[in-house]
C-alpha cells in the first residue's frame, strides 16, 4: 500500500482520459471539469448503480428528470435567494478569495503569510444568475439550479395524481446542479459544476424517525456492498446545532477518507414538512396528501439522500488507487474498483499480432461487446499490455494464445491477484459473471 495523493489521482486521470480540465487549451476554467473516454463510463456505472439501488429495486420509488432552469420563485420560497450563502473574504496583499467560515481569520494568509490583511466578511449568494428572454432586467432573471431537491418537491402533487404512488413513497433524480462556489480546489470535490443523486422520501409526520435511521443504513450498506467501497473509509458526522439547517429534524453526512481528509460525500437529512409547506406558501397551490385509507390529510415529512455523483467519482477513484511492489523494484500502478463500477470490465489481448491471433482475438472482443463495456489491445509486449489495464482498473484480461487456435481456451487473467485460469470460450461470460458477483475488496 502506498499513499494516496490528490496530484497521483489527478496525473493519473488527465494520463488515461479519465478527468480534464474544461477548456484547458484557453488555460482551463476553474471549477469545471470535462470527463473523458474512461471517465464518463465510470461516472455512469456510479449513476447506474445508484438508480438501480435507489429506484429499480423498490416498488414504492419513482424516478422523474426536473429541468435544471425553473421558475425563480421556487428558489425565492427553497429559501436560497436569501440564504445560499458563503461569507467571504479577501486578503488585501495577495487578493486570494477564501471561505471565511474555513480559515482563522486570525492567522497569516495562507497564500502569501502576510498577517492582518483579511477584508470583512461578506456574504455571497452561491446561486449562478442568468436570463430568459430577450430582456435582460429583474424580472427575467432565473438560476442555475443549486440542488436537484427542489424540482421534486414543486413535482411532488405531479407525482402523486399521475403514478399511483401512497406513502411513504420516494423521488429520486439524478442531475446537473450548480454552485458558484468561492474556493475550488481538490480537484472534482468541490466544483461550479456538478452532479448529484437525490432521493426524497415522503412518509407521514412522526414515522420520519423510523424512515431516518432506515435510510442511513441503507445508504451507507450502499457504499460498502454494491460500491465496493473499504468500510474503514467511511464513517458517519452527525450536525451539531451550529450545521442543522432551522428546519431540519436532525442530519448525517456520509464522510469518507479522501487524499486531503474526511470531507462529506453524502447527506442524509430529515427535513420535516419544510420545503412543502414552504411551496404551498409561495405557490397558493395545496401541497396536501390525502391518505386514500384513512381520508387523513396532510403535509408529508421529508427524509433526503442527497449524493454527490461527481464526488463519488473522486472517492470510487482514491479509495481505488494503489501502487504495489510486484517484485523487486518493480511497482504497478492499479486501480481495484469493483467490476461494476470499473469503466472497462474485459480487456481482450492477443499474445502476438501474427497467425491468426489478432483475428482470433478481435472477433471474440466483437462477441463479448453484448455483454460487456470491452478494450482491444494488440500493442507492446504482452506484459506491459497487462499494466495499462491495471492501471485503469480493468477487472478482467482474457488472452488470445497459440493453443487458443487449436482448443478453443483462453487465459484469464484477474487484476487484483494476477491470478491466470484457462478458461474454454465457450464458459468466458458466465466465468466472468460469476467471479463479479462474489467480486471480495482485496
Ligand atoms: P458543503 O458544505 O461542502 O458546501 P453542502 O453541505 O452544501 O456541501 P449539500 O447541499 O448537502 O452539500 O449537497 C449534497 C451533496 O452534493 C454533497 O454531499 C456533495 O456530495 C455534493 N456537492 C455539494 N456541493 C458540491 C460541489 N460544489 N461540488 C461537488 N459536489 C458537491
Amino acid at each position: 500500500m502506498s499513499e494516496v495523493t490528490m496530484d497521483k489521482i489527478v496525473s493519473l486521470c488527465r494520463r488515461r482520459g479519465f478527468i480534464f480540465q474544461s477548456s484547458e487549451i484557453y488555460g482551463g476554467l476553474n471549477g469545471a471539469y470535462d470527463y473523458g473516454p474512461l471517465g464518463v463510463q465510470l461516472k455512469n456505472n456510479i449513476r447506474d448503480l445508484w438508480w438501480k439501488e435507489m429506484t429499480q429495486l423498490h416498488d414504492n420509488i419513482v424516478g422523474l428528470d426536473a429541468s435544471i432552469l425553473m421558475h425563480s420563485r421556487v428558489w425565492e420560497a427553497s429559501g436560497h435567494v436569501s440564504n445560499f450563502t458563503d461569507p467571504m473574504v479577501d486578503c488585501k496583499q495577495c487578493k486570494s478569495r477564501f471561505r471565511a467560515d474555513q480559515i482563522d481569520l486570525n492567522a497569516p494568509c495562507p497564500v502569501c503569510g502576510n498577517r492582518g490583511t483579511f477584508t470583512a466578511p461578506r456574504n455571497f449568494n452561491l446561486m449562478f444568475a442568468t436570463h430568459i428572454g430577450a430582456d435582460v432586467d429583474a424580472a427575467s432573471t432565473i438560476y442555475l439550479r443549486p440542488e436537484t431537491a427542489q424540482g421534486i418537491y414543486v413535482d411532488f402533487k405531479n407525482v402523486v395524481s399521475s403514478s399511483r404512488v401512497k406513502v411513504p413513497f420516494g423521488i429520486t433524480q439524478v442531475g446537473k446542479s450548480f454552485r458558484n462556489e468561492i474556493t475550488t480546489k481538490n480537484f472534482i470535490f468541490r466544483s461550479c459544476e456538478f452532479e448529484q443523486m437525490e432521493m426524497q422520501w415522503f412518509c407521514k409526520p412522526g414515522t420520519d424517525e423510523q424512515w431516518f435511521p432506515y435510510w442511513r443504513e441503507q445508504r451507507m450498506n450502499f457504499y460498502v456492498n454494491k460500491l465496493g467501497i473499504h468500510p474503514e473509509h467511511l464513517r458517519w458526522h452527525q450536525h451539531g446545532p451550529d450545521e442543522l439547517a432551522f428546519y431540519a429534524k436532525d442530519a448525517y453526512d456520509i464522510q469518507f477518507l479522501f487524499p486531503m481528509g474526511w470531507q462529506e460525500l453524502e447527506g442524509v437529512h430529515s427535513r420535516t414538512d419544510y420545503d412543502l409547506t414552504q411551496h404551498q406558501k409561495f405557490s397558493g397551490k395545496d401541497m396536501t396528501y390525502l391518505d386514500p385509507e384513512t381520508n387523513e390529510k396532510y403535509i408529508p415529512y421529508v427524509v433526503e439522500t442527497s449524493a454527490g455523483l461527481t464526488r463519488n467519482v473522486l472517492m470510487a477513484l482514491s479509495d481505488a488507487y494503489d501502487e504495489e511492489q510486484v517484485e523487486e523494484g518493480d511497482v504497478r500502478t492499479v486501480l481495484h474498483f469493483h467490476p461494476l463500477v470499473a469503466p472497462v470490465t474485459v480487456a481482450v489481448l492477443p499474445l502476438v499480432k501474427k497467425d491468426g491471433l489478432a483475428e482470433y482475438a478481435s472477433k471474440l472482443e466483437h462477441e463479448l461487446r453484448d455483454e460487456f463495456v470491452t478494450f482491444y489491445d494488440q500493442s507492446a509486449a504482452i506484459g506491459r499490455r497487462y499494466r495499462r489495464q491495471d492501471e485503469i482498473g480493468t477487472p478482467y484480461c482474457v488472452t488470445v494464445d497459440y493453443d487458443t487456435l487449436t482448443d478453443n481456451t483462453v487465459t484469464l487473467r484477474f487484476r487484483d491477484s494476477m491470478e491466470q485460469v484457462r478458461v474454454p470460450v465457450s464458459e468466458l461470460v458466465a466465468t466472468i459473471k460469476k467471479a463479479t458477483k462474489e467480486y471480495k475488496r482485496v
